[in-house]
């Protein structure tokens, strides 16, 4: 019912039925998944192949590339689905970070080869930033791209990568060994020159992390997208709306948390009446609502910002810090109306707390962001 409430409300804000179609078949394709493990990898899959079926990777890009939409419709289909019950991770880094980078730097050449290939999901993407040596200082990365006569040479590290083993593209990002600036590369997947270690990490997500050693990994000319040593700009444009789509994602799980635990307050009878009468049971969780309802409106305000190609990672930055908290609190809220049901396998509501607890910490962590927003956003001396 709450779910229905939601659409109902995306209804008169979008004021449009095609994306109010768009809405309910991405809540309803959530919601077919929601009794299934964040963790459970097959499941992940089984699901991205669905939403690439109905054609929701597409919807941000041109429709000259096989698309429909823009970033706003993007992030309601990604809010859309978390709130039905089970996010679509791998949108952030195929459509938002893939699409957004090839979209506005890449050549006529690149755009038609690999945008109608992201849109139908035929080309999964995964990214490779972070360094163990550089973490979130990533001016301090060491792994190189060294031009050749057919290309470029990559050399270096890193780790925490997602879905490598789950993905046909690698997004790399590498210092131009000649300028020292930033250069983006695609490196075709699998790749046998490319060692990899997986990471065992404690949180239920759809795929496996790893750590990837480049020792003079080749790839062609055409594996550059921009300028050499000059990706800074598309990094930006790259890891902005995955800000974002990450903010959707916490949104929309937040919700579905919440229609959980009220539906939940409703029924389980204590003390001879219904939890939910309770006072102390309802403020949490409606001090959440207003939380995600704002978190909302900043991501609103964060997808009109980027469409207009301005710098838009204030907004950005904004929008993923009250998102991913107001997420975090709607699970906590939940996870305590349900008591000890809250760490059964059958609610799942630990499982999607720890998800939530986890964009705190990535892609961009809290402090990170907050650091962002303190000099951009009140011209306070850069202190990372
Ligand atoms: C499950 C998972 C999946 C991931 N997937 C990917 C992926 O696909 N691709 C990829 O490139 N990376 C990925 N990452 C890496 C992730 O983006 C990083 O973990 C994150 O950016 C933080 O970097 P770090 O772990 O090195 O932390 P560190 O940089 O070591 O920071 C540790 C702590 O110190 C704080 N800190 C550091 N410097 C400052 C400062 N100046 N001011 C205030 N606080 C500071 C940080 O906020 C953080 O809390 C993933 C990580 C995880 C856990």
């Amino acid at each position: 019912m709450w779910g229905e409430l939601v659409s109902d409300v995306a209804r008169e804000t979008i004021g449009d039925d095609e994306r109010a179609a768009l809405a309910d078949l991405a809540f309803s394709l959530g919601a077919k998944y929601e009794n299934r493990a964040f963790g459970d990898i097959d499941a992940g899959r089984q699901h991205w192949r669905e939403v690439c079926e109905a054609g929701l990777p597409a919807i941000s890009l041109p429709a000259t590339y096989g698309g429909a939409g823009e970033m706003a419709d993007l992030l309601l289909v990604a809010e859309r689905l978390a709130a039905g019950g089970y996010p679509a991770g791998k949108l952030t880094i195929s459509t938002a970070i893939g699409g957004a980078v090839i979209l506005r730097h890449g050549t006529e050449r690149q755009k038609k080869e690999w945008l109608p290939a992201i849109g139908d999901g035929s080309l999964r993407f995964c990214f490779a930033l972070t360094e163990p040596g550089a973490g979130s200082n990533a001016a301090k990365m060491s792994t190189k791209a060294t031009r050749t006569a057919n290309g470029w040479r990559i050399d270096g590290q890193k780790t925490y990568i997602s879905a490598v083993d789950d993905s046909d593209v690698m997004l790399v990002v590498a210092r131009d060994a000649e300028s020292g600036g930033f250069s983006i590369l695609t490196l075709p997947l699998p790749c046998d020159q490319l060692q990899m270690q997986q990471v065992g990490v404690m949180v239920g997500v759809p795929e496996k992390q790893w750590t990837v050693y480049f020792d003079g990994v080749e790839v062609p000319e055409d594996a550059l997208i921009g300028q050499p040593g000059q990706g800074g700009r598309a990094l930006f444009d790259g890891l902005n709306p995955e800000r974002l789509i990450v903010a959707a994602q916490a949104v929309g799980i937040g919700r579905w948390c919440l229609a959980k635990a009220t539906e939940y307050a409703r029924q389980r009878v204590v003390f001879d009446v219904p939890i939910g009468e309770h006072q102390a049971v309802q403020h949490p969780l409606a001090e959440a609502l207003i939380e995600l309802e704002a978190a909302w409106a900043l991501i609103e305000r964060g997808a009109a910002v980027y469409e207009s190609g301005g710098s838009a990672g204030l907004a950005c930055n904004m929008a993923k810090v009250k998102a991913c908290d107001a997420g975090l609190k709607a699970a906590d809220a939940a996870l305590q109306t349900f008591g000890g049901s809250g760490f059964t396998d059958e609610t799942l509501m630990y499982d999607r707390f720890g998800y939530l607890r986890l964009l705190k910490s990535t892609p961009v962590s809290r402090e990170l962001a907050l650091n962002h927003i303190a000099v951009s956003g009140l011209d306070l001396p850069r202190s990372y």
